[in-house]
Formats: structure tokens, C-alpha cells, sequence
């Protein structure tokens, strides 16, 4: 039997977000106050303090602040080697998504401060689980 590869937990607050990507669109949580960005999304904004936010589209383009390249496996899931990298947003300093990267699985021509441009990994599903679809950032 073929390892399982790890699906993301859906619950009713990251819904959103997961629809989005499906689509094929980034959003990010956003202060309905100040305009703030934040990630990863949660209730209460680290500028004004307000509790009212909502996801809104970002520009998808950024730079990478750092990357691992997977060699060891967990569980056989992933195929090796495998990356994965951190993305500054042009939107905002500290705007940081992981993801995982669609240029060369060893991480070739990765460097910190490369500009980027977000991309999409379609999952297929099964007879156990639906399709989903993951950040895979790409060179821009
Ligand atoms: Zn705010």
C-alpha cells in the first residue's frame, strides 16, 4: 500500500481561504480598520487591536525569504527531494506564506530575495476525499 499523503484540515475559519485557492486567486486576511495585512489569519489585529477582518485578494508577487529542500521523507508521502519556501508579499514586510515550489525539487536556483510569483498545485481526490489545491510558488 502506497503512504497517504497528508490532507490540509478544512474547518469552518480557513473554508475561505481553501475556496480561494481552488479558484486559482491568494487571499490574506485583512484589517477592515487600519488595512493591516496579516498571516496566518487570526481574530485580533497586532496594529489597531481591532477584531474586524475579512480575506481580500493580494498581488501574488513576492520574494523569498527562506526555503528548506526536504531530503529525508516522512512516511514515504512526498516524493524526494522536495521544498519548500517562505514568501515575503509585496503587499507588506512582514506578510510571510510558506508554500511549496514549483521550480527544481533540490531547490536549484533558489536564493534568498528571489522574486517569485505565486502558483497553484491542483490535488486530485479519491473515493475516500475531495480535490484541494495548494500554494506551489513559482520563479517570476
Ligand atoms: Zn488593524
Amino acid at each position: 500500500m502506497s503512504p497517504v499523503r497528508p490532507r490540509p484540515a478544512v474547518e469552518r475559519d480557513s473554508t475561505p481561504w481553501w475556496d480561494a485557492l481552488a479558484r486559482h486567486e491568494l487571499v490574506c486576511a485583512r484589517c477592515a480598520e487600519c488595512g493591516r495585512w496579516r498571516w496566518p489569519p487570526r481574530a485580533l489585529c497586532g496594529a489597531c487591536g481591532s477584531l474586524e477582518w475579512a480575506f481580500a485578494p493580494v498581488s501574488g508577487a513576492g520574494t523569498v525569504a527562506s526555503f528548506v529542500v526536504n531530503r529525508h521523507g516522512f512516511g514515504g508521502a512526498f516524493p524526494l527531494p522536495s521544498t519548500v519556501v517562505l514568501v515575503r508579499l509585496a503587499e507588506q514586510d512582514d506578510l510571510l506564506l510558506p508554500g511549496g515550489w514549483s521550480g527544481a525539487p533540490d531547490g536549484a536556483g533558489l536564493t534568498i530575495g528571489l522574486a517569485v510569483r505565486v502558483g497553484f498545485e491542483d490535488v486530485p481526490g479519491d473515493a475516500d476525499a475531495d480535490p484541494y489545491t495548494l500554494l506551489s510558488w513559482r520563479p517570476a
